[in-house]
This record gives C-alpha cells, structure tokens and sequence, in this order.
C-alpha cells in the first residue's frame, strides 16, 4: 500500500515489527546517514544492517559498514572501490560500486530503507527501492521534485511505503493521522528564513558560501544549506509537499518563524490547526520513520518552551528570496520543469560553493534553465534523467559565459 498520510488511516493498528529490523542506508556518510545511524546505535540490538552507501568517503564508510557489521557496502564512485574493499578487508562485508552497485543494493530485501543521498543523483535507487515495494524513509527531497509523479505511481503500482522524513513533511504527517486529507483545509509549511533572514539584497549579492552554510537553527549537509538560506529549499519542499499530500497547490503555504519550533501545521475544515513540535534535531523525524508506526525512544532534548519563551513568525519576502516562487510556478506549469529547476539548482549551487558564481547568481540560473526550454511531463525515469543531463548542461553553459 502507499502510505502518505491520506491513507495513513489504514495503519491504526500498529503493525508487528520483527526484531532485529532490516534497514538500508543510502547516503550513509551524511549529515541524515549520520542522524539515522545515531538512533541505531541506541539499540543495536533491534536492527540489522543490510546495506550502508557513500559516494566518495571509502574510509568514513568503511569504519560505519564495521560498526554495524554491514552486508553491503557501496561507494558510488567506482574510483574507489578498490580503497573501500582493502579498508573492508578481513570482514564479512560484501564491497559493490558504482551507479549498479547502488541499484543492486536497492535490490537486497530490507524491511526500511533510508533515502539520504542529496540530489537527483538519488533517484534511480529509490525508483528501484519502490518498484520492489519496499518502505521507504525519504529525505531525499530532489528525487520527489523532478520525479514526484512517477514514484507516486511506483509505489501505488508496488504496494510500497513512503514515510517523509523532511521536518515539515514529518511534521504533517503526524498531524494528519488523526484526520483525513480530505478534511484539509490547507497545510502551512514553517521555515527559519535561513542564515540571511534579516540580510539585505547588498550584503546577500556578497556573500560566500561560509556565510550561507552557517544555519541559525540546522546542522546540515553544504547543499541543503545553500538552499536552505536561497530559500530554495521551502520552494522545493512545497513541490515535495504537492506530491505527498494532494490538498491543492494553492493551499499550501509558507510562513517564515525563525525559531524552527513548529515544524509545520495542517488547518481542517473546521478551523482546527494541527501542529508538530519539537527541538530542531532531524533525529526527532528520523526516529518518527524509523520506529512508525510505533514510536521508539530517542536521546533528544526535550523541548523546553519556557526558555525559549516566545515563538514568532512573518511573511516570507519573495523580493530577497524569489526561489520559492520559482518552484511554485514550475510545479503549477508542470511537464518537465521541476526536473529543470531541480537540475538548474543543484548545478548552480555547486558553483556557488565552489565559489565560482555569486549568491544572487543562483536564483538567476534557475530562472534562466527555465525559460530556455520546456519538455513535456517526463513519462519514465530515463525521460527525468534526460531532462536532468540537458538542463545541467544549459547551466554550465550560462556559469561558463560568466567565467
Ligand atoms: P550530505 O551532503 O550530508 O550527505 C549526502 C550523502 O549522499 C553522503 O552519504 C554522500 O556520500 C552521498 N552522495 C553524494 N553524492 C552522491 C552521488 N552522486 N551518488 C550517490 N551518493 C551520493 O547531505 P544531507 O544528509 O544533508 O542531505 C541528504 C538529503 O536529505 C538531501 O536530499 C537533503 O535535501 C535531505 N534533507 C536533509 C536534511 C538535513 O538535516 N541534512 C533535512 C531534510 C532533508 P559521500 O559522503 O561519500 O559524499
Ligand atoms: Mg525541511
């Protein structure tokens, strides 16, 4: 069955889970891998560790596949495949690579599979993990932005699970399990407004990448943190959210709270409004996946309302952060544009941490990708990887006319 929250209703007698746990890491080495491995490593004893993944880190994810005494472990990068196999030698774990490795990884039976790597380079693996059936615990947002259509219908077609990871996406989740997604009135996404909130369109036209990574709230991954402080981010979690909870586009809404308090809220019909709180620790969400539908005990700080005494919010000002509009009118015009702008942004924030392109220059990009070309609705995985690989080259293009 798929299981987004509209149908979360199915599950309200918690299924037996069987102990120990199968579950697959892809994106191991990460800043979710790394959460996702820091709950296991509370009770070993309930999971069993089939598949961890990496793309470059041989030797972070080597020391993990021997913590956890790992099946499998994959490095993406073929490159380094033989330092990841003499680092794993002497163990019972199986060394794969490459694009195949982690499609085959995807393959191995396992009861929960965490989708953490960043990018549409995600994408094939967790096409593969749904058309198995598996649940599948996604905080891979881009993979939903340039193929939400066709891993919905995969894990319709398979029977699989998607469980969102991503705060907010959590956070309405668990807010819809009491309800009905037929009941929404509208869902309101939270966001912190990042490291330049408060900045003007001055200091952000020269800022550099360390002061865009450096989240008030978040410890993140460099690329979630570039978007988180565009805004790209919000803009690409509202395509996220489109996908997984059906309530109309135009009832999904942002609202700007620099606390990172409340994770997100879903007003019914009635004028109740839901919403999930907790400290900003993806641990909290991570757990919410990895134990559903039962919940599991976590070493995360309680939240303690009284210190930090006032929650505020504002309006999001899309004059200084236009990507959330961007991402609106490409999911509102539809066919191939959230696979261009997914493409378009992760091209354009590579460049900006690699300092070879200004802050503003993201959005820009992103605008330019999109007025270029428009491809019909991509109908397989291989139509969203061409759209990929040709608006990535579109963005190159234009960073190198600027170089
Ligand atoms: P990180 O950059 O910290 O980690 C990315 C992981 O993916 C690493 O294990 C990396 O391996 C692997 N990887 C990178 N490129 C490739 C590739 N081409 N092929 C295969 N594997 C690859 O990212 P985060 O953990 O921050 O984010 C992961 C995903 O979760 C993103 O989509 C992000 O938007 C989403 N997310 C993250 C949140 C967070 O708090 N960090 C919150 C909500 C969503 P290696 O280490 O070897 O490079
Ligand atoms: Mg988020």
């Amino acid at each position: 069955m798929m299981t987004t929250t509209h149908t979360a209703l199915a599950h309200v007698a918690p299924a037996s889970i069987a102990a120990p746990r199968s579950i697959s890491i892809f994106g191991a080495t990460g800043s979710v891998g790394a959460s996702t491995l820091d709950l296991v490593r509370l009770d070993p004893g309930a999971y069993r560790v089939v598949a961890l993944t990496a793309q470059t880190q041989a030797t972070e994810l080597a020391a993990l596949a021997r913590e956890f005494s790992a099946e499998v472990a994959v490095i993406g990068d073929p490159a380094q495949h033989q330092a990841l196999a003499a680092a794993l030698a002497g163990t019972k774990t199986q060394v794969w690579s490459g694009p195949q490795g982690l499609l085959d990884a995807a393959d191995l039976d396992a009861d929960w599979t965490m989708a953490a790597i960043v990018g549409c380079a995600g994408l094939a693996p967790i096409m593969r993990s749904l058309l198995r059936g598996r649940c599948v615990a996604l905080a891979n947002k881009e993979a939903l932005v340039s193929a939400g259509a066709l891993m919905i219908e995969a894990a319709h077609t398979s029977g699989a699970t998607l469980l969102p990871v991503d705060s907010e996406h959590n956070a309405i989740f668990q807010c819809l399990a009491g309800g009905r997604i037929d009941e929404v009135e509208s869902i309101t996404l939270t966001a912190s407004g990042g490291p330049f909130r408060q900045w003007t369109l001055d200091q952000m036209r020269v800022a550099g990448p360390e002061q865009a990574v450096a989240h008030p709230n978040w410890s993140m991954g460099a690329k979630i943190s570039v978007d988180s402080a565009t805004m790209f981010n919000k803009g690409l979690e509202l395509i996220e959210a489109h996908h997984l909870f059906p309530v109309g586009l135009e009832n999904i809404r942002i609202l700007v709270h620099p606390q990172s308090v409340i994770h997100s809220m879903v007003e019914y019909r009635d004028r109740s409004t839901l919403a999930q709180l907790g400290a900003p620790d993806m641990r909290i969400p991570i757990a919410s996946a990895l134990g559903w539908p039962r919940r599991i005990v976590t070493n995360c700080a309680p939240l303690d309302l009284a210190t930090i005494g006032q929650l505020t919010f504002e309006p999001l000002d899309d004059v200084r952060f236009p990507g959330p509009g961007i991402c609106r009118a490409a999911i509102a015009a539809g066919g191939g544009a959230p696979a261009i702008l997914n493409a378009a942004n992760e091209i354009a924030v590579s460049a900006f941490l690699g300092k070879r392109i200004g802050f503003l220059d993201i959005a820009a990009i992103v605008s330019q990708v999109l007025a270029r070309y428009s491809p019909s609705a991509p109908q397989s995985l291989q139509d969203v990887l061409g759209i990929d690989a040709e608006a990535r080259a579109e963005a190159r293009c234009i960073i190198e006319a600027k170089d």
